[in-house]
């Protein structure tokens, strides 16, 4: 089993390299902020205690989350491996991830500045179907308002406004660089500049999956 951990601030392109991954190798994403939007649709009771902190842009307790991907990585559609995608986002969630045993892990940080992840969150577009990740700029979908993979309706998520993104960004240098830098002293943590288009950034991290 391999495990990728995809680290860098909102916007950096996670989620867009994740399906990328996924698509070409077979590592299943997963992506916390995807799980923590299906409990808010289906009205969960986790849902219904977490949809205004992640309305805010703020983090779910650690306990939530790691519970949650506890049980995602033991399900069996998972065979070769799989991409974290917005986890770990604190040192606690960084500590727990070593405890769930893999043959192989490779965690990527991807650098990009923040006015430019801001320009992307506030013209990203999310399929409400099946959370595929749409850019007005740079990867608008063929028919506008709907998406290219499943034909569901795309939308704004609620917490890609400048305010809300603004404290995204805050809470990402405040709690989740201590996650990073766990990484750096604790394992091999390879950097890839993210400023650049999709296919460009995903050439650089086919070099370092290979
Ligand atoms: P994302 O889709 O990764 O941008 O996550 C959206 C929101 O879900 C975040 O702003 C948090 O409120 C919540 N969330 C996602 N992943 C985590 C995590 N690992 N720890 C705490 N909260 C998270």
């Amino acid at each position: 089993m391999i495990r990728l951990v995809l680290f860098g601030a909102p916007g950096c392109g996670k989620g867009t390299q994740g399906d990328l991954l996924e698509e070409k190798y077979g590592y299943k994403k997963i992506s916390t902020g995807d799980l923590i939007r299906a409990e808010v649709k289906a009205g969960s009771e986790t849902g219904r205690k977490v949809k205004a902190i992640m309305e805010k842009g703020e983090l779910v307790s650690d306990e939530i989350i790691i519970e949650m991907v506890k049980n995602r990585v033991k399900q069996d559609d998972i065979t070769l491996g799989y991409t974290m995608d917005g986890f770990p986002r604190t040192l606690e969630q960084a500590k727990a991830l070593s405890n769930i045993p893999v043959e192989r892990e490779t965690a990527i940080f991807l650098k990009v500045d923040e006015e430019a992840v801001v320009e992307r969150l506030v013209s990203r577009l999310t399929c409400k179907n099946c959370s595929a990740i749409f850019n007005t700029k740079n990867k608008a979908p063929q028919k506008e308002g709907l998406c290219d993979e499943c034909g569901g309706k795309l939308e704004r998520r609620k917490d890609d406004n400048e305010e809300t993104i603004r404290s995204r960004i805050a809470v990402y240098k405040e709690q989740t660089e201590p996650a990073v830098k766990y990484y750096r002293e604790n394992s091999t943590l390879y950097e890839v500049d993210a400023a650049g288009t999709p296919a460009e950034i995903f050439a650089k991290l086919e070099e370092i999956v290979k």
